[in-house]
């Protein structure tokens, strides 16, 4: 696994948090994109190295709505950047890991992830991406 690429928080209000977090970073986010299979709207931002990604969710049975209901809001997951999504998911579930995605999925910001499930993780949802590249 390589670096932190981006940390998820759950949010109730994406365009009240948007503004919250344009005040604590300084910049306002660079991007919201809404993953309709997941029933979730995403924006995006980036403050010095570091990227952060709010997540609300667009419908009632949508994974973000049932964390939020559960847990509230706040840090959902963390992911880290991994070069070869396939061979590392087969790396951790080799290592014991239950992974959610079989197969990766396509994510916001041009992205293949899957997820770990934090029963196996100390309870920390860990999402893997991969940059899908053009062409
Ligand atoms: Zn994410």
């Amino acid at each position: 696994m390589d670096k932190i690429e981006h940390i998820g928080i759950a949010v109730k209000d994406l365009e009240a948090s948007n503004a919250l977090f344009a005040k604590l970073f300084g910049v306002p986010h660079y991007k919201v994109e809404e993953v309709v299979s997941e029933g979730v709207k995403t924006s995006f931002f980036k403050s010095g190295p570091n990227k952060i990604e709010l997540l609300e969710a667009t419908k009632p049975d949508s994974p973000i709505a049932k964390f939020v209901e559960k847990k509230g809001e706040g840090i959902h997951h963390i992911a880290f950047a991994v070069e070869d999504i396939v061979s590392e998911l087969e790396r951790l579930k080799g290592e014991g890991f239950v992974v959610l995605n079989e197969t990766p999925k396509k994510g916001a910001d041009n992205k293949l992830v899957a997820f770990l499930h934090p029963k196996g993780t100390n309870g920390v949802l860990v999402e893997l991406c991969q940059e899908i590249k053009e062409g």
